[in-house]
Parts: structure tokens; C-alpha cells; sequence
């Protein structure tokens, strides 16, 4: 059976996850956050306090990182370290850094690659991320480049932060997605960009049904087509 992926791809706060997700649960597809993927190794690193800027030592302790993802029945991926459940902890923002620092190494790039490949070989796959359809699934039948400006993107995820009750300033959720966009398309290894058979989708002027039924318009036309 050929199983179908779609890639969507964008910057920290674009809406990725939650318009994903919820796609995902309506065409019954399996939704992969890559993101929590990178933010469980940048967890692993903060706890062991390495300095995630050095390549050197964030490498060294690859070995004896074990990550496991489960589907619960409330939908949501769980993420497991090192048999732990720390589907809470990685979404502490100081883990956000992390995961952007970690992630700009190679090797650390290289060990979850096969992971989420996996993933799309055996399931219908929505997955989310920065080089989903340029380097991880670059077959996707439908890629996505899901964008906003980095202001609607920092007012939604300073909204995001009080509801889930660990509000922060909105001058520092802008700061922290300047940085994060900054570190994502700069890095030398599979930065973040568009690929250059993604459909490019910015909501900045969208609210979520319209966000979700222009998403969902652009999957069905190509997976029918
Ligand atoms: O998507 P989320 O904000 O949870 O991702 C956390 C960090 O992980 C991002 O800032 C990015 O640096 C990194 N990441 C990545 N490649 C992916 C997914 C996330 O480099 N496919």
C-alpha cells in the first residue's frame, strides 16, 4: 500500500501543530510533531546541564538518549525519554532554545532522521517541522510552507502560553521567535526554507477555521489530483 505524506513546514508559532493535528484527526492520517522530537533531545540536554551550543558534547551524549512516541487516547503524542513521559516538560520555553540550539547540529539531525522516515513509511503521515519536505520526506505528495509575520506569530503563541497557565511578556515570546527564526534559517544544515514545490500558505490575516479550510482545500486538491 503506498501511504500518502504531507509536509508542512514554516517558522516557530506559525500554527503548524494545531492546524496539523486537527487536519490529521479529520482525514484520519497520523500526526508526527517533529518539533517535540528535537525539544525532547534539547530536555535531555538542559537537565544534564551541557552547553547545547557545543556540538562536541551534545554528540557525545546521543548514545544514551532513547526516544519513544506513543499516540494516547486523548490524540496527543506523547513523548518518552529515556522511558520517562515528558510530554509536559519539553514545552517549558527554555526548552524551546534548547531544541533550536541542538537541532542545528548534524549529528544530532542524522540520528532522528530515520525515525521519522520510518513513521512515513508506515502510516499516512502529516508531519510537521522545518525540513519536512525539503530533507526528511522530500517524496511528499503535498508539501506545505505554512507562514505569518513573526508579530501575529508571537501574539498567538503569547496567548498559547496563558492559557496553557505559564504566561510570559509579549516582548519576550517576540524575542524568543526572532531568535529561534534567526538560528532555523540560518543554520548550515537544513535551515529552514520553502521547497521549491511547496504551496506557500501565510495566515497572517486568518483566523484558525480559515487557516484550517484553506490548509485542508490545498491537501485535498493534491492528494485527488
Ligand atoms: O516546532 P517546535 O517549535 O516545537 O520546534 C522546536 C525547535 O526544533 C525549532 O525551533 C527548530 O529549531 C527545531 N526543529 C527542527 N527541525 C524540525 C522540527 C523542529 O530543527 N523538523
Amino acid at each position: 500500500m503506498k501511504y500518502i505524506s504531507v509536509a508542512i513546514d514554516g517558522p516557530s508559532g506559525a500554527g503548524k501543530s494545531t492546524l496539523a493535528k486537527d487536519i490529521a484527526a479529520h482525514l484520519n492520517y497520523l500526526y508526527v510533531d517533529t518539533g517535540a522530537i528535537y525539544r525532547t533531545i534539547g530536555y535531555y540536554v538542559l537537565c544534564r546541564k551541557i552547553d547545547p551550543a557545543c556540538e562536541e558534547a551534545v554528540t557525545a551524549i546521543l548514545p544514551q538518549v532513547d526516544i519513544k512516541m506513543s499516540y494516547g487516547e486523548d490524540g496527543l503524542q506523547h513523548m518518552y525519554l529515556n522511558g520517562q513521559d515528558v510530554t509536559r516538560e519539553i514545552r517549558l520555553p527554555e526548552v524551546s532554545y534548547y531544541a533550536s540550539c541542538v537541532s542545528a547540529h548534524p549529528p544530532v539531525r542524522a540520528f532522528l532522521l530515520e525515525m521519522q522516515r520510518q513513521l512515513a513509511r508506515e502510516n499516512h503521515v502529516i508531519m510537521d517541522g522545518r525540513d519536512i519536505g525539503t530533507v526528511v520526506l522530500p517524496d511528499a505528495q503535498v508539501k506545505i510552507y505554512l507562514t505569518a509575520s513573526p508579530e501575529a506569530r508571537a501574539y498567538r503563541r503569547w496567548r498559547e502560553l496563558e492559557q496553557r497557565g505559564t504566561p510570559q511578556p509579549y516582548g519576550t515570546v517576540l524575542a524568543d521567535i526572532q531568535a529561534r527564526d534567526y538560528n532555523d534559517t540560518n543554520r548550515s544544515v537544513a535551515p529552514l526554507r520553502q521547497a521549491e514545490d511547496a504551496v506557500r500558505l501565510d495566515t497572517t490575516e486568518m483566523n484558525f477555521q480559515q487557516s484550517r479550510d484553506a490548509l485542508l482545500a490545498i491537501i485535498c486538491e493534491k492528494v485527488d489530483a
